[in-house]
């Protein structure tokens, strides 16, 4: 297929594409399929929306891979002030961060340093703190990282990622810090030999991951969350935590905006906790990329707004 998960992926890189697209109005208009708006304001709002329903909100600012400290400080500063309005509003939201967002790349220390300053202050705003997974080249560091903060502020969530051969073992070791785990499928391009090259591969490890979790659930030792938005596999780990007598709560589901809004409003009047992952900000397009590679299909929202 011409325009396949490959294809998006390689765009996703292009630092050319990165400052050019982002200035187009039709795929502006065509992103907010997937976000409520640019600014964090617009964020909020969608968050007082969603929580009418019963949706928790998780905040993602977009931006990756920065290359200067002062861009980091920004970030950091950024959530500091989202978590006071988060606090001041008292709505259900917590935020969600890239360590290279934070900058990783640059200098780790730095790096952890505003990571820990930000579970300090989700805790004390009585919010939460998730750190998302990047491509391969960051799970060690951003283990440790998670392993670090978790040791201090229990209200710290880690994304794991099934297609990487790795988790199994990844997540057998997280269990000594009675984790906080978002499974996720994977939205990076890896090479075949760190990562299922097979989709199918990949959703079947997503299930005995979820079955390895859910049993650990039940015995205090893991709260797991289900960050897919596959229905069917969502609709048999239900099935799974029902038989082990792991009620909602003790894991939850996440999706992202925008994407089977009408499958997450159906999963949260069935007594499930949901949350909706929510984002915002000018860096889209690496983002935009990977849901463009989850579903080709979405590119029809590019065409039908570049035809207005
Ligand atoms: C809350 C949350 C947090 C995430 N955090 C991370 C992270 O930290 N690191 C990381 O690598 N990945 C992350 N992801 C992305 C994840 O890895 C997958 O790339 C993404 O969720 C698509 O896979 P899927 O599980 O939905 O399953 P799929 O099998 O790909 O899709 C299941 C169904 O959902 C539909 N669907 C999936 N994606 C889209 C889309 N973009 N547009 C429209 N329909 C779609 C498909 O049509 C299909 O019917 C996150 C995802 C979620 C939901």
């Amino acid at each position: 297929m011409p325009f396949g998960r490959g294809f998006f992926l390689a765009l996703a890189k292009s630092s050319y594409l990165n400052d050019h697209v982002t200035k187009w109005g039709f795929v502006r208009r065509a992103t907010r399929k997937f976000m409520p708006g640019e600014a964090p304001e617009d964020a909020l709002n969608a968050c007082a929306e969603l929580a009418k329903g019963g949706r928790g909100t998780i905040f993602t600012k977009l931006g990756e891979a920065i290359t200067n400290a002062a861009e980091a400080k920004a970030v950091r500063d950024h959530y500091i002030w989202l978590f006071d309005q988060i606090r001041a509003t008292n709505l259900p939201g917590h935020v969600s961060v890239k360590p290279t967002q934070l900058g990783l790349d640059i200098d780790a220390k730095m790096c952890e340093e505003y990571t820990f300053e930000l579970a300090a202050k989700a805790q004390a705003c009585g919010s939460f703190l998730w750190i998302d997974m990047e491509d391969s080249a960051y799970v060690d560091r951003t283990i440790d990282l998670y392993k670090k903060v978790k040791a201090r502020y229990p209200d710290t969530g880690l994304a794991i990622q099934a297609y990487l051969f790795r988790t199994a073992k990844d997540i057998a070791d997280l269990m000594t810090v009675n984790p906080v785990i978002r499974l996720v499928k994977g939205a990076y391009a890896e090479p075949p030999h760190v990562a299922f090259p097979r989709k199918a591969d990949t959703d079947r490890a997503y299930y005995e991951l979820s079955d390895t979790m859910l049993q650990a659930a039940k015995a205090g030792n893991c709260l797991p969350i289900f960050g897919t938005h596959d229905v069917a596999l969502v609709g048999r780990i239900i099935a799974r935590a029902k038989e082990l007598g792991v009620g909602p709560g003790k894991y939850e589901v996440h999706m992202l905006y925008g994407i089977k809004d009408a499958e997450q409003m159906r999963f949260r009047a069935d007594g499930q906790v949901v949350k909706t992952l929510v984002s915002y900000g000018s860096s889209w397009f690496k983002w935009y990329m990977r849901r463009l590679a989850e579903r080709p299909a979405n590119v029809g929202f590019v065409i039908r707004s570049m035809l207005g």
